[in-house]
């Protein structure tokens, strides 16, 4: 039945994990998937979520399905982690919040309702570069999508007038996802207003930024204090380590009461037929962390850990490149913020660096920061060295 199937390309970022696990070099870096890893270069679970998972256990809880939209006690605290617990719409009861399979499913959900109830269009603006699965999976959604410029590889920065420009010939009620925006977003906003675009973030990373969650959701609880009415996809993969456990939330800020009751049904008729309900375990471990004290005040400090030891990394970096004489400027390194960096190396280099140092990235230069370490970052620092000097 399936010989007229073709073989499909390998995924581009988990791709780069095969390639990796392949090469038998002790050498050997992945940069790849954007996982954090500790000061030896290990997976990191989270003290906080040891201790949730202790609970958990003590508790004894029963493996019963939860709701189509989730366990509730997650996504009350998951929402007010996003908007604040002053956020108007929250204490309005009009914000309409969903238990998500991680940010990607929360992109799903959300790219699946606006497809289904966006009244004006089915087009989104996505910006160029993103991360690699937001095309499809808001083509798979139904949605067409088109993109914004977004990073300027010259300066290997944010490409700040041109995304502008773009967004303001965008043609009015589209919708434009963003990852999460930390750029200008008061003059932001007033396009978007202007525009009358739809504003969708994906929070996929609050608290790896600048440490501090409250000051990464600042531009979600600008947009809405502004007030746009936004969807917003959250993923607890990064922030609380839970990669596997598959946590994550989708919500749409609504008008009033009446209208989040009427937009929670069509999510349920949304969510349902797709995989019914969501897992129970993660979302136990994230809203006892976020319902604790203690557990919460642990988790925060655990974040900045984690946050300023790739700040660290940044400058170190930063400072290697210089040291040896790399042609180039980069500053860019530690200017960007977050566990990704756009480091500006070309395919070529990229590929060079893979085969002669077993060093392993997305083919647009994008590396994960947590990849590094003391012990590798002299060795990553002298491999990019020599390969941009050809
Ligand atoms: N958005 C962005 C920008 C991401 O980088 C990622 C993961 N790398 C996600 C969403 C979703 O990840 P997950 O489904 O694991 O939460």
């Amino acid at each position: 039945a399936w010989s007229a199937v073709p073989a499909g390309p390998p995924d581009a970022i988990l791709g780069v994990t095969e390639a990796f696990k392949a090469d038998k070099d002790p050498r050997k870096i992945n940069l790849g998937v954007g996982a954090y890893r500790d000061e030896h270069g290990k997976p990191y679970v989270l003290g906080c979520v040891k201790k949730a998972e202790d609970i958990l256990v003590a508790a004894d809880p029963d493996k019963e399905y939860l709701p189509i939209t989730g366990l509730p006690a997650f996504t009350k605290a998951a929402a007010k982690l996003a908007y604040g617990e002053d956020s108007a719409p929250l204490l309005n009861n009009a914000v309409s919040v969903t238990q998500s399979i991680s940010g990607t499913g929360a992109l799903r959900i959300g790219g699946a309702f606006l497809g289904r109830w966006y009244p004006h269009s089915k087009t989104i603006y996505l910006p160029v570069p993103s991360w690699g699965n937001h095309t499809p999976i808001f083509r798979d959604s139904g949605l067409e999508v088109k993109g914004y410029r977004y990073f300027d590889k010259k300066t290997v920065g944010l490409d700040f007038e041109g995304m502008k420009e773009d967004l303001k010939n965008a043609p009015e009620n589209r919708s434009s996802s963003y990852m999460h925006a930390h750029t200008t977003p008061r003059e932001l906003s007033d396009i978007i207003k202007e525009k009358k675009l739809f504003p969708f973030f994906d929070m996929a990373y609050q608290g790896f930024a600048s440490g501090s969650t409250s000051d990464d959701a600042f531009a979600v609880r600008h947009f809405v204090s502004q007030g746009h009415r936004i969807a917003l996809a959250q993923s607890f993969a990064k922030n609380m380590g839970l990669y596997g456990e598959r946590v994550g939330a989708f919500s749409l800020v609504t008008t009033d009461p009446e209208e989040r009751a009427r937009v929670d049904s069509q999510l349920k008729i949304v969510i349902r037929p797709m995989y019914s309900n969501p897992p129970l375990h993660g979302a136990r471990i994230a809203s006892t962390i976020l319902g604790r004290p203690d557990l919460y005040h642990q988790w925060e400090t655990e974040v900045k850990h984690m946050a300023d030891r790739i700040i660290s990394m940044r400058h170190h970096l930063r400072d290697a490149l210089v040291l040896l004489d790399t042609p180039g400027e980069w500053d860019h390194i530690t200017r960007q913020i977050g566990m990704f960096s756009f480091t500006g190396l070309t395919q070529p280099q990229t590929k060079t660096l893979a085969e002669k140092a077993h060093i392993y990235m997305t083919a647009d230069g994008r590396i994960s920061m947590a990849g590094l370490n003391s012990a590798n970052i002299d060795y990553f620092a002298e491999s990019v060295s020599n390969a941009v000097k050809g």
